[in-house]
Formats: structure tokens, sequence, C-alpha cells
């Protein structure tokens, strides 16, 4: 069924005011008035989200508190289900040309034994790659496509919502511009995606009385470091276990030495489950604590101490993530990405399982008779997928086989082989990817996101 306020949508315009008016004499309320879509939040989903809805015919517009896009943050994995998804939006060839296509994935034991190995991406016989990516560069690539396809006023920046009102047809929001605390006006939308990250203040209004992310008690110290091409390959490396682990992928080709420019992530438990974190994605630390804890942490390919020391800076982010959420739709408002359901940084599924949110939405837009339907439609996907991976990445997702290794193996004289049979670690592997939905034969077998 071709919705009526899709094809309004679609025209803009005097033919979208003439379809206003026309939807002004339905009885039924619906037509074409619900034809403004607000995106709060102009990060890898808001954006993503924008681009998608556009290519079904939708003018939505972003809304985004920080004043001036810059490329933040470091690496993040872009899963082939969410490969999948921008290149049915065209943006493949950009993708992989802004950063590494990942052939493998390797699990050790702190000692250096080897828990498992597999391929990945295309090399696993995906029919998309598994691209390792700057966070800030795929952000600014989305951006500039949101801005060549729906026009430079669709993404508003220094515009933080503060609250909104929701009524029978959608919500009023309320902005204000961060840098002066001055109330900008307010604005009508008649659909709002909140796409605006763990901190939400859409998913705050929602849920008041949520508070603050929980913390697992350990910090995050991330950097990237300039290494010889040939000496990490295309690969991940993931080392230790939930108390101290390393984890480390190549992100990008650095254009003045012809190196990689490596991504690495230094796990330590520095607190207690529960307590307050410290958060902010760039806060920057001194890495002289980090130095002595990862003495003897090296395999032919990596040293780890000496990438942090020649790493240009080190932040620290605490592993947060929140409870799931028994609904993500109120009215005509509902949640993506970050906002609806952040989880640990375990099994690479953060920016992934956003995208596949985002393109989940714009197809339930386009293919259903009401908003109400569609998101209706689209939390009844994604809700529970997502929450599944919140839990599962709780309890380690696939980093479980290290947790395992250590507990069954901690002595170096202990045949791993014998305590941790290779078929339960294969089942650790494959139950992750059924679970967070890219099971290669499942995924190639799924619905497309594109309407036809
Ligand atoms: C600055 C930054 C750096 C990051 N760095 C990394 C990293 O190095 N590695 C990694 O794995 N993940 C990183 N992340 C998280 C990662 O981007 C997300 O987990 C994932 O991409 C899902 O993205 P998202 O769009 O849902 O949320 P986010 O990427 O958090 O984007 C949310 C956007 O909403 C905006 N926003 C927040 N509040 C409001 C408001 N009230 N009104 C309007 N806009 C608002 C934010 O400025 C932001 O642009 C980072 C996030 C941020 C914001």
């Amino acid at each position: 069924m071709q919705p009526r306020w899709r094809s309004a949508s679609r025209i803009g315009g005097d033919a979208l005011r003439r379809a206003r008016q026309d939807g002004k004499k339905k009885k039924d309320n619906e037509g074409a008035s619900y034809v403004r879509i607000a995106i709060i939040g102009g990060g890898i989903v808001g954006l993503t989200t924008a681009l998608s809805l556009a290519r079904v015919g939708f003018k939505p517009v972003v809304y985004e508190a920080v004043r001036n896009p810059t490329p933040l943050g470091v690496g993040i994995n872009v899963l082939p289900h969410a490969v999948r998804e921008l290149t049915e939006l065209g943006l493949l060839e950009k993708l992989v040309g802004l950063g590494v296509a990942i052939e493998q994935l390797t699990y050790r034991m702190a000692d250096g034994r080897e828990v498992w190995t597999e391929p990945r991406g295309r090399a696993a016989g995906y029919e998309w790659p598994q691209v390792a990516v700057h966070r800030g560069h795929l952000q600014m690539l989305l951006l500039e496509e949101v801005r060549a396809v729906l026009g430079a006023d669709s993404v508003r920046f220094g515009h933080a919502l503060g609250a909104f009102r929701l009524h029978d047809k959608g919500a009023s929001l309320d902005f204000i511009d961060r840098s002066t605390d001055a109330a900008l006006a307010s604005v009508e939308a008649d659909v709002v995606i909140g796409a605006d990250g763990i901190h939400s203040a859409v998913r705050k209004q929602l849920y008041p009385t949520e508070g603050i992310p929980k913390w697992s008690g350990v910090s995050l110290f991330r950097g990237t470091t300039v290494m010889p091409r040939d000496a990490v390959g295309p690969m991940m490396h993931w080392t230790g276990h939930s108390r101290q682990k390393f984890a480390g992928y190549p992100i990008a080709i650095d254009p003045q030495s012809g190196g990689v420019l490596f991504n690495w992530i230094c796990d330590l438990r520095t607190a207690e489950p529960g307590s307050t974190p410290r958060e902010d994605w760039n806060r920057r630390v001194d890495r002289a604590p980090l130095l002595p804890r990862y003495e003897n942490w090296s395999w032919p390919s990596i040293d780890v101490q000496q990438m942090v020391s020649d790493s240009q800076e080190v932040f620290e982010f605490p592993m947060v993530d929140r409870d799931p959420l028994p609904r993500w739709t109120h009215g005509r408002v509902t949640l993506a990405g970050d906002a609806a359901h952040p989880m640990y940084p375990i099994g690479s599924n953060g920016a992934t399982q956003g995208i596949l949110d985002a393109r989940a939405v714009a197809y339930y837009l386009a293919t259903s008779a009401t908003p109400e339907e569609a998101l209706e439609r689209y939390e009844a996907d994604r809700r529970e997928k997502t929450s599944r991976i919140v839990l599962t990445n709780r309890a380690h997702g696939p980093d479980k086989v290290l947790e395992i290794a250590a507990a069954r193996a901690a002595d170096p004289g202990t045949d791993l082989a014998t305590v941790f049979p290779m078929a339960e670690r294969a089942q650790i592997a494959q139950d992750y990817k059924v679970i967070a939905g890219f099971d290669p034969t499942l995924l190639s077998e799924r619905a497309s996101y594109t309407p036809n």
C-alpha cells in the first residue's frame, strides 16, 4: 500500500500544501499533515536515518546539539549486516575507501596462547565486507551525503533538544543553543526519532527516573598508533579477559607514511561494577599508569606497551550501557541507536545495530499506512533483538571464549584443547552471530530494508 502521507512528503512545495489542505478535509485526520520528521542527533544513526528516509521520499530535518561538526572518536567496526545497509544506500565504495576491510579475528590468552581464530567479512563468505573505520570520518561522510541529498539546511547544528511536548499528531520540540543557553524557536514535528546517543534527551523525557548509564567498572583506554602495513594485517586482535584486555584493529591507511592507523583499546577494571563513571568520549588521560599493566603483553606482530607509548593521545571512556527498555515508542516519538539500546562495546555491534535501526525505521515509515503503524512495526522488528544483544554483551558476548579460557586454563601448562574443546568455542562464536543478526546465511536470506 502506498500511504497518502508518504506520497505527500515526497513531493514538497505547492503539492505538499495542496496535500495538506486535502488532508484536513479527511475525516480520519490522516492524510498529508504528518510529513515533518525530526531526527534528534546527527551521529552515525541520526544521519543514516536521514539518508534512508530521503531515499524513500521523505524530507527529514536533523537537529544536532554541537555547533560545529568535527570528526570525533576513534575506531568502530561496521559489520557486514550494517555494510549491507550502507551498500543499499550507495555508500559501499566510499566506506571501503575510508576504512579497512577486515578479514580475520583472533582471540588470545594474555600469555599468547591462541583461543579462537575465524575469517571475517568477505573472507568468511559474506556478500558484504566488514569495515573498520574512524567513527568521526564515517560521520563526516554521512553528513556530506545527507547535505548533498537533502540540502545544507537539512542538518541544523547548535540545536540541542531541551524538552518536547507529546500530542496526538506528533510533538512540539524545544531547542536550546548550548553554547549560549539561548532558547531557540520551537519546532512542530509529526514524527520524532530520538537518535541522540547514550545521554539521549528524548529517552530521558520518556523515562525521567532512569538515571545515568550503568558502569561495569571497566575503563576503556583508547588510542591510535601508526604501524607498518604488513605488521598487523587486516585483522582484529583480541587478548586477555574481562578484567584486563587488549583489542585492536587497523582503521585506515596513513597517507603520510603509507602504514596503517591501528586502533587499540586497553580494557582495565578500575572500579566496582555500578560505580559512577566519569564520562566523555574525548577525555584525554596520561598513559603512564597504563604501561606497567601491559608488561610482557607482546606477540610477533604486536607489542602493547610499545603501541600505547607510540600513540599520539590516549582517551579514557567507561564501559557503560543501559537496561533494555519496555517500550521505545510513545505516540509518534521513538528511539534509535544508542538512545534506544546503548551496549558494551563487545562484539562490535554498537554502530552496526544503530545503522540497522535507521534503515528499519525508514522502511516502515515508507511502507505503513500511518506513522503509528510504522513505529509499531519498527519497534516490533528491532527492540527485542537489540535488547538481547545488550544482555548478551553484559555476559561477554563472543568474548566469552576468553573468559572460559582464562577460567579453565589459567595455568600455562594446561592443555586448552582438553579443557575447552574447539566445538564449544565454535558454538559461542556462532551463537553470537545469530543473536546479533550476522550469521552469513541468515543475513543473505533476510529481506531488504529497501522498499520495492
Ligand atoms: C563524540 C563521540 C565520540 C565517539 N567515539 C567513539 C569511538 O571512538 N568508538 C566507538 O566505538 N564509539 C564511539 N562513539 C559512540 C558511537 O558513535 C555510537 O555507539 C554508535 O555510533 C551509535 O551512534 P548514535 O548515532 O546512536 O549515537 P552517537 O554517536 O552518540 O550520536 C548522538 C548524537 O546526538 C547528539 N546529541 C546528543 N544530545 C542531543 C540533544 N539533546 N539534541 C540534539 N542532539 C544531541 C550528539 O552530539 C551526537 O552527535 C562516540 C560517540 C560520540 C558522540
